[in-house]
């Protein structure tokens, strides 16, 4: 008989589940701190839990990490593994310490339907969404070796920060997303605290107003433009979801926000989104509408792309017409680029199922080290 993964509960759902076989909805939370908050996934080893209910959940349950393909470490102790999702595809995620928090990016796909040009997940295309399940166990591994790893003990978090930037558009994935986000923020778990888990996407406008109601964490919306023909060309999704309609659904998040402003991303990229020019546009764009703050990403060139990063100066002229006008604008330090882990450069390895490019096991040069290290999977 199959067993189920517990990983793929949060708390309503695994006390619904236990209900069913007649255990209390106190054990829910029990085996909740035995699995997110104490690493155990052996049911033999939760000792305060009442005998019959241990027997049970061993017939009935598992908790199910990822085999992990590959583990690279930073000079820097940026992290990053490939996990194993089966059927020839890879996800990865990437832990970055520093000095203040320590942050984890998570995958919420297998791929990336949204095609924007200048990322090599959006390059692979698409294969399918991650359970919650998948999702949380990308959290559930990095936490608890990190803490053995940096030595903490029972009750010391490794991880402060969970930011949803890694493969995939998150709100593409919300069935799976929010159980996953409930349980980063429920208090029998990881305990972070709604403005320490970030969602990053790339405009789904109607998924931005399910997301203020469901479970409002912080957002972060990839904007990396002014106006909407550059946009539409970036960002495939813009020609769907213009900005017009993306700042609206802006605006109304912030009514649910855990924060009083909108993080936007803005990918630099020589000669196409980073002159003065763009940066006075986007600051007429956003006049007189919401606070907002601004985050600069550096191109990270991927092989094919056909892209340039913008030099430093042009960045930091850039943040500066930002900064002189009053607006929040920092600069996106690159972390773990000996390992092809800075944003962008997560390319796993997917069985790409659109139609766009057929199926077939797509390239996965941005990660060559990473995908090497699967025999017989290099592209
Ligand atoms: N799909 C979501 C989240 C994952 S991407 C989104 O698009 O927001 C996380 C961030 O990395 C996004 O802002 C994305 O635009 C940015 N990014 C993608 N490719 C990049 C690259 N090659 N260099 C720098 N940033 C990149
Ligand atoms: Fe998908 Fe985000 Fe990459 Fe665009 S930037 S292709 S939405 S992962």
């Amino acid at each position: 008989m199959s067993t189920v993964n517990l990983l793929q509960f949060d708390k309503a759902a695994l006390v619904d589940w236990l209900a069913q076989a007649g255990h209390k909805a106190f054990r829910a939370r029990q085996v909740m701190h035995w699995v997110h908050q104490r690493g155990v996934a052996d049911f033999e080893a939760m000792t305060e839990l009442a005998r019959p209910l241990r027997a049970w959940l061993l017939e009935h349950a598992c908790v199910r990490a990822l085999p992990v393909l590959a583990e690279q470490r930073s000079r820097d102790g940026t992290v990053k593994w490939l996990f194993d999702v089966g059927a020839g595809n890879a996800v990865e995620s990437v832990f970055i310490p520093e000095a203040s928090r320590n942050t984890l990016c998570v995958s919420s796909q297998a791929g990336c339907a949204m095609a924007c040009s200048f990322c090599s997940t959006g390059a692979q295309g698409f294969n399918r969404n991650l359970e919650t399940s998948e999702i949380l166990a990308q959290l559930w591994w990095a936490e608890f070796t990190q803490r053995l790893a940096l030595g903490l003990g029972d009750g010391e978090r490794a991880i402060s920060n969970v930011v949803m930037m890694g493969m995939g558009e998150p709100l593409q994935n919300y069935g799976a997303l929010v159980p996953a986000l409930r349980v980063m923020l429920d208090d029998d778990a990881y305990g972070l605290s709604r403005r320490r888990v970030t969602v990053s996407t790339s405009g789904v406008v109607p998924m931005i107003d399910r997301l203020a109601r469901d479970c409002p964490v912080a957002l972060a919306v990839s904007l990396h433009a002014p106006d909407d023909a550059l946009r539409d060309r970036l960002v495939p999704l813009n020609r769907k979801y213009p900005l017009a309609e993306l700042l609206a659904a802006c605006e109304r998040y912030l009514a649910f926000a855990p924060r009083d402003f909108i993080t936007f991303e803005y990918c630099m990229l020589d000669g196409v989104n980073d002159s003065p020019e763009h940066a006075r546009e986007l600051l007429a764009l956003m006049r007189g509408r919401f606070a907002w703050k601004c985050n600069l990403i550096p191109f990270n060139p991927f092989p094919g792309s056909g892209l340039r990063r913008s030099p430093a100066q042009r960045v930091a002229a850039f943040a500066a017409t930002l900064a002189e006008a009053g607006v929040v604008a920092t600069v996106r330090k690159t972390r773990g680029d000996d390992i092809d882990a800075a944003c962008g450069q997560l390319a796993g390895e997917v069985l790409d199922r659109t139609s766009r490019r057929g199926n077939r096991v797509v390239a996965i040069a941005a990660s060559g080290a990473a995908s090497a290290a699967i025999p017989g999977r290099t592209a």
